[in-house]
């Protein structure tokens, strides 16, 4: 341990190679949040006056035990990668 200042660095989040800070590095942000379902009863009345209610209803982030949010720190040919398949859940395959 030599040296006497922390190297600040980032470790690329998908092949945990070292970053350094002479390199581009790509971040990452994912937020799952929860949107209030559309509620039926509601659709009655299509010429609704109160259009600010639904605009504000777009907004609203439900509570929820599933929002998250992730930062990630790629490398570019990670990055590289990435772009390509963001989605990359892996579903249980069907019997
Ligand atoms: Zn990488």
């Amino acid at each position: 341990m030599g040296g006497g200042w922390a190297m600040i660095h980032y470790t690329c989040d998908l092949c945990g190679r070292v970053i350094s800070r002479f390199e581009k590095r790509y971040r990452v942000l994912i937020f799952v949040e929860a949107r209030p379902a559309d509620r039926d009863d509601d659709d009655d009345s299509p010429d609704s006056s109160e259009d600010w209610l639904f605009d504000e209803d777009e907004e609203e982030v439900e509570d929820d035990p599933l929002n998250r949010d992730f930062t990630l720190d790629l490398c570019g040919q990670c990055a590289n990668l990435y772009v390509r398949d963001p989605l990359r859940v892996r579903l249980p395959k069907k019997p």
